[in-house]
């Protein structure tokens, strides 16, 4: 359906659990988070329910994220449950793929499409100091097994952090080098600009760099097209695409075609908005009549350009990117 700015929202995202396996510094506290009573999160069929709701209204793309997806007991099932959903064309999934190399063919056989990995660094002892707990090897170990189980187009997302991980550009740009026909299969690598929310809202300035730093280490990155909120470059001979996604530097909203439901059952048409509208115990036409209410009154853009401030009151663990 249109929203008051008449943008066709069509996509959905669904926080299915605030825990991880790993303390990315950026987004999770060092101890993790106080864990919530199995009551507070929703449930399966409470998630079946709003996706169906949501479906009625014409969301048609589901992406599954977190905290981490796959730390969620039963997340094979739950695809399923929620691929059968009639509407839904696709559902996809953010993990940072440390545990996804033992998942990856049961979540294809469910009807996962297709795999978004996070990943910050190359480097063994970077990535670790990153994710406090994650080793690289892991995250490489589940790429490769969701590109042999057939999740493609897989994407990379990279979240480019001053004096971290900048000096690896080229590298991690590189992944992109043979698209689907290089080891990994990795047909994009999406380079994100940090966002002050959470662990990060007190980060040094210089630690928000912009993502045309990419640009500036890649000169020869041709622009091809945006795809939504990403504007998608390629180098000569490359087969894969390198992406831009600039919440700051170069404000998106317009383009923005997406709501999010946190794991405890809120509905947040924005990102970066306070608003949020809880669906939990709501069923058939009020649960519809809620989600609609949400998305028409989706925020026509956000000020975190102008006031280096999310007013999101949720860390991205809740939330899920
Ligand atoms: N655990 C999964 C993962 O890391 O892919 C899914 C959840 S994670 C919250 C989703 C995405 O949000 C990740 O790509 C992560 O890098 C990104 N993210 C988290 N905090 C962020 C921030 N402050 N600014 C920009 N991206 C952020
Ligand atoms: Fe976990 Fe993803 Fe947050 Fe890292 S970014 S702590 S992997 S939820």
């Amino acid at each position: 359906m249109l929203d008051r700015q008449e943008r066709e929202i069509s996509y959905l995202r669904l926080s299915v659990t605030d825990l991880c396996n790993c303390r990315c510094t950026y987004c999770m506290p060092e101890n993790g988070v106080p864990k919530l009573a199995h009551s507070d999160i929703l449930s399966f069929e409470e998630m079946e329910a709003i996706v169906r709701a949501a479906a009625s209204l014409g969301i048609r793309k589901l992406r599954i994220t977190g905290g981490e997806p796959l730390v969620r007991r039963g997340i094979v099932d739950l695809v399923r449950m929620l691929a059968a959903v009639p509407g839904i064309n696709e559902v996809t999934m953010t993990t940072n793929a440390t545990l996804l190399a033992a998942l990856a063919v049961d979540l294809k056989a469910a009807g996962l499409s297709r795999v978004n990995v996070s990943l910050d660094t190359l480097d063994p002892a970077r990535y670790q100091a990153i994710t406090r707990r994650g080793h690289l090897e892991d995250a490489l170990a589940g790429l490769r097994a969701a590109h042999r189980a057939g999740l493609d187009p897989i994407k990379v997302n990279c979240v480019l952090m001053g004096g971290v991980n900048v000096d690896e550009v080229t590298r991690i740009a590189g992944l992109a080098r043979n698209g689907a026909d290089g080891p990994l299969g990795v047909s994009s690598v999406r380079f994100i600009e940090l966002m002050p929310m959470g662990e990060c809202a007190c980060w040094p300035r210089q630690r928000f760099v912009p993502a045309d730093v990419v640009l500036d280490a890649l000169p020869g990155l041709e622009p091809v097209r945006g795809d939504g909120v990403t504007q998608l470059f390629r180098m000569p001979g490359w087969r894969g695409t390198v992406g831009l996604i600039r919440p700051l530097s170069h404000r998106f909203c317009s383009e923005c075609n997406r709501i999010r439901i946190t794991s405890d059952g809120r509905l947040k048409p924005c990102l970066h908005s306070s608003t949020e509208i809880p669906l939990r115990g709501l069923e058939g036409p009020e649960l519809v009549e809620a989600i609609r209410r949400g998305i028409y009154g989706k925020p026509a853009q956000h000020h975190m350009d102008r006031t280096h401030a999310s007013e999101s009151l949720r860390a991205m663990n809740e939330i899920g990117g």
